[in-house]
This record gives C-alpha cells, sequence and structure tokens, in this order.
C-alpha cells in the first residue's frame, strides 16, 4: 500500500521578498503544486477578461483588490488541488482572506520571508521585464546585454506599473497594515493549536 502525504503551505512575504523564486524551488524539490495570486490575476489581466478588467486598476496602483474578488477566485482554483501538496503564494494577504481560507482547506504550515523593506525597494524597482515572454532582468544582478532590450527579441523591456518606485512604496505600507497582521493571525492560530484549541 502506498501512503501519500499531502501537505500544505503558504509562503509569505513583503511584495519583492522573492516568494515566486523561492516556491519555484520548493515546488520542483518536494513536488508540490504552486498556486500564486499575483499569478492568477496577471492572467485575468493578460486575457482582458471580466475580473482583469475589474482589478487591473486595483493592481496598478499597488493596491490590494478587493477580498471578495480574490476569495473566489483561490478558492475555486484550490478545488482542483485537494488531493495534492500544495504551495499557496500571496494569498491569503489579509486576515479576512485568511479567515475564509481556514474554512475550508486547513494549512499545516506557514513560511515568512523576513526581507528588510529598503533591500526590496532596491530589488523592485530595478526589476525589468520583456512583457511577450516574462523574461526578468535585474539592472543590478542581472542585466541584459544592451540597456533597455531584451537579449533574445532585442525587443525594449519595460517596468511593471507596480515595481514603479511610488507604486512600491504603496505596495510595501498596504503589507505593513493590511498583511503584516496575517502572521499574527497564523501564529495565534498555531498557539492554540498548541493549547488544544484554547486562544
Ligand atoms: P504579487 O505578484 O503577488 O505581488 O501580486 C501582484 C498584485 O496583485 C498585488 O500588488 C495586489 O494588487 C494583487 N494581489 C495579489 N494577491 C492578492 C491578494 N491575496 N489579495 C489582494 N490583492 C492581491
Amino acid at each position: 500500500m502506498v501512503l501519500r502525504v499531502i501537505f500544505r503551505a503558504v509562503i509569505m512575504g513583503p511584495p519583492g521578498s522573492g516568494k515566486g523564486t523561492v516556491s519555484e524551488r520548493i515546488m520542483k524539490s518536494f513536488g508540490m503544486k504552486h498556486l500564486s495570486s499575483g499569478d492568477v490575476l496577471r492572467t485575468n489581466m493578460k486575457a482582458k477578461t471580466e475580473v482583469g478588467l475589474l482589478v487591473k486598476s486595483y493592481i496598478d496602483q499597488g493596491q490590494l483588490v478587493p477580498d471578495d474578488v480574490i476569495t473566489r477566485l483561490i478558492l475555486h482554483d484550490l478545488k482542483g488541488l485537494e488531493q495534492c501538496s500544495s504551495l499557496l503564494d500571496g494569498f491569503p494577504r489579509t486576515v479576512t482572506q485568511a479567515e475564509c481560507l481556514d474554512k475550508v482547506y486547513k494549512i499545516d504550515t506557514v513560511l515568512n520571508l523576513n526581507v528588510p523593506f529598503e533591500t526590496i525597494k532596491e530589488r523592485l524597482t530595478s526589476r525589468w521585464i520583456h512583457p511577450a515572454s516574462g523574461r526578468v532582468y535585474n539592472i543590478n544582478f542581472n542585466p541584459p546585454k544592451i540597456p533597455g532590450l531584451d537579449d533574445v527579441t532585442g525587443e525594449p523591456l519595460i517596468q511593471r506599473n507596480d515595481d514603479k518606485p511610488e507604486t512600491v512604496a504603496r505596495r510595501l505600507k498596504s503589507y505593513e497594515m493590511q498583511t503584516r497582521p496575517v502572521l499574527e493571525y497564523y501564529r495565534a492560530s498555531a498557539r492554540s493549536a498548541r493549547l488544544g484549541g484554547q486562544p
């Protein structure tokens, strides 16, 4: 008989802390499915779906999209992952989202990437992408061969609207106000579980 262990993790950290990169490594090493809320939203924006059009202005301005919109999308996608080990990246980002998730999907562990805000500002504002392929460059440690141009196609690189300095500042503020409390929420749940359900 083969026993399959299903393990469910959430990876947290400020925008630009490297959640995507670390998730990819975990996914490869442990064979977990990766669900990134940012990727789900960007796919919708690219396809110009109703949700994509609705969320674009929030994302471009560095604000969180409404809880009900993102929760519906992610809980829908999670239905397909019930029988797999999974890593949630970028969701939940508010306590309301964490509470909704808890009702339907029990999380085994939470990973937190603790990166100083100054490092993040530097990282995000130096990130440039080739929109057609998704290739990512960093002007400090992975620059394109010719400044401003994609190495493969020679096409111009752009900055994601939400990587511009003023938007990065807004995203970090929203992380501090809305997402940091989620860490405390999970710490309190873990304490309560250790105490047999008492707060
Ligand atoms: P990310 O790539 O994870 O940094 O997400 C890009 C943007 O998508 C964020 O700045 C938010 O505007 C939006 N977003 C992603 N996940 C969530 C979430 N769980 N709740 C609200 N907004 C989100």
